[in-house]
């Protein structure tokens, strides 16, 4: 049995899990809810996670873009989408919800914005959009 935190939602419970000697009976326990077993046999046997990062940016009112994943992607991506993500440049204006990268890495989630950014005319001016 492997110990682990749920982080499914703030309750934080303290999870208990693993597969029995037959190998196909999965036991779980300390989950208040069965959204945590579900986490638990993930967890065990494909793990994801949801990426949050930033991006830089360049013509910007700030010198990077937050953006996460759409969706969760394998935790054994998680590094190389790092440095995939590291090697990209935007240019403002960004909208919340813009996709930057279509599919990343080919795990069929885009990389999405998270915040809107305006951009920066020369001189320091906002590139701002009439009304
Ligand atoms: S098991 Fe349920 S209640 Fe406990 S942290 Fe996970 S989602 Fe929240």
């Amino acid at each position: 049995m492997k110990e682990f935190v749920c982080i499914l939602c703030p309750n934080g419970c303290r999870l208990r899990a693993g597969f029995e000697p037959d190998g196909e009976t999965f036991r779980v326990e300390g989950n208040s809810c069965p959204r945590g077993a579900a986490f638990a046999r993930t967890e065990l046997t494909a793990p994801v996670r949801t990426l949050t990062t930033t991006v830089r940016a360049v013509g910007g009112e700030r010198p990077v873009l937050a953006v996460r994943t759409a969706g969760e992607i394998p935790r054994a991506k998680l590094m190389e989408a790092m440095e995939a993500i590291s090697r990209l440049t935007v240019r403002p204006p960004v909208r919340r919800g813009e996709v930057i990268v279509h599919n990343l890495l080919g795990a069929g989630i885009d990389l999405i914005a998270t915040d809107d950014l305006a951009a920066v005319l020369q001189g320091g001016l906002k590139d701002v959009t009439p009304l």
